[in-house]
């Protein structure tokens, strides 16, 4: 008996409903874990890019002069409904991107965070006001929403990355238009749904699937007032240039080479649990992964023997299984990458440590494994330390003291992220002072910031002037405008003055 099964087709959400759409292109998508295309999604046209950017520019303008408290209202709701989808958008997360369920309610967590800041935006919106600047005259200025902005988002945090933004531009009174990654589409589509759930109008957040075609159109629609993308360096760049060229206001993170300076003073256990938690979880697909350890002097292999051992233990399998520690990479194309970059790495004679590249994970044999692997000995000129691997690798350089750590990152092109481990106050007080990365921690691996605090690299891991979410988010979304006012009195008699304005 032959079975067949309908594909699940993965829609638009336009104007505050799923829709087909009138572009009849579809690519699938997959489940990393079992290698079988798991939906089709649509791909958008440009009929539908119009019909959307439309429907943005209507609802903006309503939703930009609605009151702050009604706004406020949808946010608290939003919160509400995110917290209590969190199992059902984890779920949707690990079938399409293949991270393991716990990590993809880590990053829901740190979405929701967003939101709780955004909820304060009464607060956030608050102008200034200074009294009597000249005789009569009074000045004071607030902030005005850009109008309808776009959000283009990597496969890597399908949630995550779309609530860096949509929150803080639809607090600030914007329409927003999400292209998500066409790797896992379906985690933000729910995200859409809870939107309309909280009762926030239609049109206000809209999803557009495409690729190039659909980035491009959004890049240089005359309605679209600006952009914040988050994805790879080439992208970031081109996006940046492209919709800046279009007088549109941009903020385009990029992508990272994270390094992590371990001195020999370091805690060197606490030191490995983290390296091997920063380098290995979510199978190294975090733009603020730890994929170069600075190993300083005598500390190298000490610390190089404690990853290995805890690289050798993590449990590599599909992500919905409780005990699993790390799942698969996102493509096979992904997979072919990272092993043609340790091969490289091999051949020009670093030494393999931990080697991932032949793991097969039984009962998945179609999925797109690779194994944690630590290289150590490698040197600046393999592509294992140029390129970004975004896998679940870990290089060692070897270097022989803090200052020539430092100044390999600081030669380094991106700024994403960096960390130290040190119990030295006057280590770590020297390189956060010196080092040219816009997120830095100080023996903690990760440090991507609280949403009160903004999100944002430096050199190649940022094109544009603002960070994303929290203050800088609030000001990204927002123009400012300045009010000289002054109301004479009625008995007042006044003759034109042609001088410049003074007091
Ligand atoms: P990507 O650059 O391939 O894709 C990002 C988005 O751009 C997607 O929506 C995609 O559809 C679109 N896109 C792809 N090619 C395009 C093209 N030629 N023209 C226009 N648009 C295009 O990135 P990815 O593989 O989805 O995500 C991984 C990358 O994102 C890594 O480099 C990672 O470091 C980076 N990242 C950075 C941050 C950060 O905060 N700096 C956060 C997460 C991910």
């Amino acid at each position: 008996m032959s079975t067949t099964t309908t594909l699940t087709t993965i829609h638009h959400f336009i104007n505050g409903a799923e829709t087909t759409g009138e572009g009849d292109r579809t690519q699938p998508v997959y489940n990393p874990a079992t290698g079988q295309v798991a939906a089709e999604l649509r791909l958008a046209n440009e009929a539908d890019l119009n019909t959307t950017v439309a429907a943005a520019r209507k609802a903006a303008d309503s939703w930009g002069d609605i009151s702050l408290a009604k706004r406020t209202a949808v946010l608290f709701k939003f919160r509400e409904l995110v917290a209590a989808h969190v199992d059902e958008l984890a779920e949707l997360i690990t079938a399409e991107h293949g991270k393991v369920l716990s990590d993809a309610k880590g990053e829901i967590g740190r979405g929701l965070e967003v939101i709780e800041f955004a909820c304060g935006i009464p607060q956030l919106l608050k102008g200034d006001y200074s009294d009597q600047v000249s005789t009569g005259i009074d000045v004071f200025s607030f902030r005005e929403p850009l109008g309808v902005v776009a959000g283009i988002t990597p496969f890597n945090f399908p949630v995550m990355v779309p609530l860096w933004m949509a929150p803080m531009a639809i607090a600030t009174g914007n329409a927003f238009i999400l292209k998500p990654s066409e790797r896992d589409p379906s985690a933000p589509m729910l995200l859409a749904k809870l939107w309309k759930q909280a009762g926030l109008p239609d049109g206000v957040f809209q999803v557009l699937h495409g690729g190039k075609e659909t980035v491009d159109g959004l890049l240089t629609h005359p309605d679209v007032d600006g952009i914040s993308f988050v994805g790879s360096t080439p992208i970031a760049q081109y996006v940046h240039e492209t919709a800046t060229k279009q007088g549109k206001r941009v903020q385009a993170l990029g992508g990272a080479k994270n390094h992590a300076i371990v001195m020999p003073d370091a805690d060197l256990d606490n030191a490995a649990d983290h390296l091997a938690a920063a380098a290995f979880g979510s199978a190294g697909e975090r733009c603020m992964a730890i994929s170069v350890a600075v190993a300083v002097g005598d500390a190298a292999d000490l610390i190089v023997k404690k990853v290995e051992e805890r690289a050798l233990a993590i449990k590599v399998k599909n992500g919905t299984e409780p005990d699993a520690d790390m799942g698969p990479v996102i493509t096979p194309a992904s997979k072919e990458r990272i092993v043609k970059i340790v091969t490289e790495a091999e051949t020009a004679g670093a030494a393999m440590v931990v080697d991932g590249r032949d793991l097969v994970v039984p009962g998945h044999e179609e999925g797109f494994w690779v194994g944690p692997t630590v290289i150590d000995h490698v040197s600046t000129e393999m592509t294992a330390y140029t390129e970004e691997i975004f896998g679940p690798v870990l290089v060692v350089v070897r270097v022989e003291d803090l200052e020539a750590g430092i100044k390999l990152i600081n030669s380094n092109p991106y700024g994403n992220g960096t960390a130290i481990f040190t119990s030295s106050g006057a280590n770590a007080r020297k390189f956060q002072r010196s080092v040219t990365v816009g997120m830095v921690g100080i023996n903690v691996p990760l440090p991507v910031p609280v949403a009160y605090h903004s999100f944002g690299g430096w050199k190649n891991s940022l094109f544009g002037d603002k960070h994303i979410y929290g203050p800088e988010g609030v000001s990204f979304y927002t123009r400012g405008k300045v009010i000289t006012s002054r109301w004479p009195e009625p008995t007042h008699v006044s003759g034109a003055s042609y001088n410049f304005p003074s007091n």
